[in-house]
């Protein structure tokens, strides 16, 4: 009723602050290792191993040989805003890594255990970094019990790690199911773009992929890809999308467009959502198709060509 006094304003405890700043960023555990992986690649790491458990909320464990951490950093590493990548706004211009929030692990640390074992170049040891969680989500029982199912969770990463095997030339990626002995996926290092599609996605799409590259000062982006021709089909298209390195589920899939869509495009600046809308979508969108779709006509007339003749 209109008679009731204010409720009063309080600061929320840090640690509740913290656990809902986690629960935006990780929502389910393929959230977790793409931070993860991203890290990996971001120090420079040429090949990534990765061990899930009960899709993710048991464990997530990746191992990668990039720069490692330096031991006095070791302290600081799960708070919030640390990061080696971002030292003034500035830099934001040109930031060429994933990171720079500083936030990720953090996150992590809060609703999960997590441990890191690290050794840089100059230590006697190997060059390896291995951060492992566990138990995601062990002090959020609300979000806990709203994983139905392991292997959905799963799926979600091995689609994750595939889109991020195929786009990471020079770097070899394995995943796993712990207690299995062979991998969900498997890229050596010097794989081909073409190679790592065959590896994930098989060989009939692989065997039907035409190169597309393409530019257009006007809406300022460069764009390359795959797309498959007409050759292959397929009932749900599927498209993997990077924006400036980062994959993305921006765009709706091109209207009218049956072959598969596979590129790497970039624009000059960071987007830093999963979901992303930028300058000139719709006219790049337009470019593009109509590219891709030049490419495709190109092919199809050869073929009717060579049946003629
Ligand atoms: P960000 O990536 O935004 O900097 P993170 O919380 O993801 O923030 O990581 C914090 C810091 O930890 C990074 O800036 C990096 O210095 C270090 N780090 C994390 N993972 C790795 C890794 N696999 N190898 C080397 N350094 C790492
Ligand atoms: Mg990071």
């Amino acid at each position: 009723d209109g008679n009731a006094a204010p409720r009063r304003i309080k600061a929320l405890d840090p640690d509740v602050v913290n656990k809902i700043a986690a629960g935006e960023i990780i929502v389910a555990p393929v959230h977790a290792l793409k931070e993860l992986i991203e890290n990996a690649v971001d120090a420079g790491s040429t090949s990534l191993e990765i061990l899930v458990k009960d899709g993710g909320l048991k464990l997530l464990q990746i191992t990668d040989n990039g720069s490692g951490i330096d031991k006095e950093d070791l302290t600081i590493l799960c708070e919030r805003f640390t990061t080696s990548k971002l030292q003034k706004f500035e830099d934001l211009q040109e930031i060429a890594t994933y990171g720079f929030r500083g936030e990720a692990l953090a996150s992590i640390s809060h609703i999960a255990h997590l441990s890191v074992t690290t050794r840089t170049n100059n230590s006697d040891c190997a060059w390896r970094t291995q951060i492992t969680v566990e138990d995601l989500f062990y002090n959020v029982p609300s979000r806990r019990r709203a994983f139905r199912s392991a292997s959905d969770e799963y799926n979600k990463i091995i689609d994750m790690v595939g889109r991020y095997a195929i786009h990471c030339h020079h770097v070899a990626f394995s995943c796993k199911k712990h207690g299995e002995s062979s991998t969900s996926i498997s890229v050596p290092a010097n794989a081909s773009d073409v190679d790592r599609i065959r590896q994930i996605y098989g060989a009939s799409v692989a065997s039907e992929l035409i190169p597309f590259s393409t530019s257009d000062d006007r809406w300022g982006f460069k764009a390359k890809g795959l797309a498959t021709n007409a050759n292959y089909n397929i009932k749900r298209p599927r498209w993997l999308l990077f924006i400036n390195h980062r994959c993305v589920e921006v765009l709706e899939y091109p209207k009218g467009h049956r072959a598969d869509l596979l590129p790497l495009p970039s624009q000059e600046w960071p987007p830093i959502r999963r979901e992303v809308n930028f300058l000139n979508e719709d006219e790049i969108i337009q470019a593009l198709c109509e590219h891709i779709r030049s490419k495709l006509a190109a092919v199809d007339n050869s073929r009717t060509f060579l049946t003629q003749t």
